[in-house]
């Protein structure tokens, strides 16, 4: 699923291709795809595009706003005449726009057009007034963070020694759980453990003050990284212009069951945890 460094990325490509941009007509192929007042979209423009964990929401220039969770598999693609030329969309999206995974699309001033591609329609969008964005279950929810990009306090190491002293489970699905720390999800929690020499079925609330600080940093190391590369291009991930990211390339742990450990030359193991593929090193993550 797309984490933190992932759907940062599609703010910033909607931030910079969407704003300004009129929404003339939204056309909803998937009735279930959108809920809400969504009459209240037509001859808006937006605003502006904020994140808050996995979580986007466009705000538009009328006091209401759209918002997004992707899940699995969300797209949102961009077409209009600001797209660089030579963008080379990822076969990820398919060949034609729209295809049999486009389930929402934006039309736009300009003759622009904003497509929403889902193939697994595990996502969700919700039409509803701006200031009523923090009472939909998953953005009240939500737990701080390590890289807000729309104003919230970052989570700090003192928080996050404390989420994990409270947590009488394993270390691994605690770095996934949304209400306790948002925006990290497999790929950056596997790695994060790797980089921290952690084993990711260790009990939180024993982890000693200084590992708890390596892995605050290991995850702070992790996203920044993914950030700096456009995110991972694992399932269908791909940026507002339908371009793939590179973190794939930067995996440490993740998906590499088998390999040798760069750092000790043990074999990487694949465990499941809390339902999900767990990749560590049992040489060197104690
Ligand atoms: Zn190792």
């Amino acid at each position: 699923m797309p984490e933190l460094p992932e759907v940062e990325t599609i703010r910033l490509g909607l931030q910079k291709y969407l704003v300004g941009h009129t929404i003339e007509e939204i056309e909803i192929l998937l009735p279930k795809m959108v809920v809400g007042e969504v009459q209240r979209v037509t001859g808006t423009k937006v605003k502006r595009i904020q994140r808050y964990g996995k979580g986007l929401v466009i705000e538009l220039d009328n006091n209401y706003s759209i918002a997004i969770h992707i899940k699995m598999t969300g797209q949102f693609i961009y077409k209009g005449t600001r797209v660089p030329k030579g963008t080379k969309v990822s076969e990820k999206v398919g060949r034609e726009l729209p295809n049999s995974a486009t389930h929402v699309i934006f039309h736009l001033d300009k003759g622009a057009i904003l497509y929403y591609n889902d193939i697994r329609q595990f996502g969700w969008i919700k039409i509803v007034k701006t200031a009523d964005v923090f009472g939909l279950p998953f953005f009240k929810e939500l737990g701080p963070e390590l890289f807000p990009s729309s104003g919230q306090e970052p989570l700090t190491q003192e928080q996050f020694q404390g989420i994990l002293k409270a947590s009488k489970g394993p270390i691994k699905p605690l770095l996934m759980d949304q209400k306790k720390i948002g925006g990290i999800g497999n790929i950056y929690a596997n790695d994060a453990l790797y980089v921290a020499k952690i084993d990711p079925k260790r009990k939180a609330h024993l982890l000693s003050e200084q590992e708890s600080e390596a892995l605050f940093e290991a995850l702070k190391q992790v996203l920044t990284k993914g950030l700096e590369v456009g995110g991972a291009s694992e399932w269908q991930y791909v940026n507002a212009l339908g371009v793939a990211g590179n973190y794939q390339n930067f995996f440490q742990v993740y998906g590499k069951q088998g390999k040798k450990c760069p750092r000790c030359g043990e074999a990487i193991k694949k465990i499941v945890m809390a339902g999900r593929g767990t990749f560590y090193c049992p040489g060197c993550q104690k």
